[in-house]
């Protein structure tokens, strides 16, 4: 195939100039740069609090703004390995959604009513995040320009006509807009994307300016952040819960929430390893080229996603450049999440792949930045939220958004702290995904073997689909084997 030799030249001479892993993604070194912000340093001495959160990610910081938001006088410690928006929260696409492309699993899941509902809890999350941010002076480069799901090859044709048709058994056709392919050329002129449909409610951010901004918000309101704190267990007793650390002293608190994203896996107690596959995704970034995108005329803001199974995921950003992910990222083995996670150029060169493949007439743009980040695939693709077992409801959990958590996590934040509160009746702590465990994938070895095998198979058929290959009927049988065995994973 004439276009893979392409490819994989350009790939090769992208790949010469990148190194992931080895310093911060640009999204995290852009924000640090416009404001480091205060130092909060691990603690010195034994602390208490009424709740502690371990994870300074999205889910972790808007269970803190929400705890606060329904009793103000909470004392509320987030304890963090690393710095606030160093984990997932800073490196991803900053894709800002609600759950209207996820209508046919929440629906599949949990029923029609409930899965409607659920959508419904984050119907308008976008724009309340952005006036969030507008009200508390935090730039996030908020850009209302919807999500465009589009085909990038003929197999991917009318991928989204299922959505549509539930959306309007369900009443809800107008959260969608779909689009022919002249319309989407209107929004992003390259050749290879053709029909589409929007989700205009939809928005992009610079998410670790959301995070770091959601840390700054916090620490005025009063909570107490220890980054540079792993936490190493949370013992739950009948008084309260202790969250020790790996810096010497230990949080003292009624109530702990465990937002830890795909580290749930490794945790000791909770059996989450069980319910998750630790995975990575990679993303790319142009220099910047703001007269190229006007060219394109890609200038609405659009967040756009193709729609293979390991879809590309990209966006513009406010200096001009494209940020470019997705294509296929790695399994991990036995929920441990390794050097795999960052330093990865097998799955870098995936997402340069997908971005050259996409804007042909991009050539001579050069990539400059490569970074990766972990992702906790549940095997319904959907998180799930509760209490752990033999804790009393004292130990919370949150995970398993398969990475699409930036708009999702504001909601579980919000069910995370109705529970911690207590409040079982708050209407986002009756969602169905409040005390919904996921199925369990198979032991190890044969989960790591089994998401090995069928990755390899799933990228090796979608590259053949995207440069018109012909591909062997036993090789789309193997695609097919996770759906087959009940999981909500691989092409449909
Ligand atoms: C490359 C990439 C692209 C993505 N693109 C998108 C996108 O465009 N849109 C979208 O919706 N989603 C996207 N996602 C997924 C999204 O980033 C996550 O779903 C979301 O950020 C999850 O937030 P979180 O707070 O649960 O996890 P995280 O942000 O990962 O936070 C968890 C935190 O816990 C900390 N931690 C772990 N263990 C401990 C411990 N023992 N003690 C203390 N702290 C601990 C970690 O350091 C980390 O900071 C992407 C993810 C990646 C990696």
């Amino acid at each position: 195939m004439a276009g893979a030799a392409r490819l994989r030249r350009l790939v090769e001479r992208d790949l010469a100039g990148l190194d992931p892993g080895a310093r911060r993604g640009w999204w995290l070194r852009e924000a640090l740069a416009d404001d480091p912000g205060t130092p909060c340093p691990p603690p010195v001495r034994d602390g208490t609090a009424d709740v502690v959160i371990v994870g300074g990610g999205f889910t972790g910081l808007w269970t803190a703004w929400w705890l606060l938001e329904r009793d103000p006088g909470l004392r509320v410690t987030i304890l963090e390995r690393d710095i606030v928006g160093g984990g997932a929260s800073g490196r991803n696409g900053g894709f800002l959604t609600g759950w209207w492309d996820y209508l046919p699993a929440l629906v599949a899941n949990y029923g029609p009513d409930a899965g409607l509902a659920a959508a419904m809890a984050l119907d308008g999350a976008p724009a309340r995040i952005g006036e969030w941010a507008a009200r508390h002076g935090v730039d996030p480069w908020f850009t209302p320009g919807g999500t465009l799901v589009v085909s990038s090859s003929p197999a991917q044709d009318d991928a989204w006509a299922g959505i549509l048709a539930l959306a309007r058994e369900l009443g809800v056709a107008d959260r969608y807009v779909e689009l022919t392919r002249s319309d989407v050329q209107a929004r992003c002129a390259t050749p290879q994307l053709r029909g589409g449909m929007l989700v205009p409610s939809d928005a992009s951010v610079q998410p670790a300016r959301l995070a770091r901004g959601l840390r700054r918000v916090l620490l005025e309101r009063g909570v107490t952040i220890h980054e540079g704190t792993g936490v190493t267990g949370l013992r739950a007793d009948g008084a309260g819960v202790r969250a020790t650390t790996d810096v010497g002293p230990s949080i003292r608190a009624g109530r702990a929430v465990l937002a830890v994203n795909a580290w749930a896996a490794g945790w000791k107690r909770g059996g989450f390893g069980h319910r998750m596959i630790t995975w990575s995704s990679y993303m790319v970034l142009t220099e910047p080229i703001p007269d190229r995108l006007a060219g394109l005329g890609w200038t609405g803001g659009e967040a756009i996603t193709d729609c293979r199974f390991t879809n590309h995921y990209f966006r513009t950003t406010a200096d001009g450049r494209i940020a470019f992910g997705g294509g296929g990222g790695r399994a991990g083995y036995g929920g441990r999440l390794g050097h795999w996670v960052e330093h990865d150029r097998g799955s870098t060169a995936l997402a340069a792949r997908g971005f050259r493949r996409i804007f042909p007439m991009l050539d001579d743009v050069a990539l400059v930045d490569a970074w990766g980040g972990p992702i906790d695939i549940s095997s319904n693709h959907l998180p799930s939220f509760g209490a752990m077992d033999g804790t009393d409801g004292r130990v919370l959990f949150g995970h398993g958004y398969s990475g699409t958590g930036v708009g999702p996590s504001w909601l579980g934040g919000r069910i995370l702290a109705a529970l911690a509160r207590g409040d079982h009746d708050a209407p986002e702590a009756r969602l169905p995904m409040v005390g919904h465990r996921p199925r369990r994938f198979p032991p190890e070895p044969f989960r790591f073997l089994g998401a090995r095998v069928i990755r390899e198979a799933i990228v090796a058929a979608e590259q053949r689909d995207d440069l018109g290959g012909y591909v062997p009927p036993p090789l789309r049988w193997l695609v097919r084997v996770p759906r087959a065995m009940g999981y909500d994973l691989g092409p449909e």
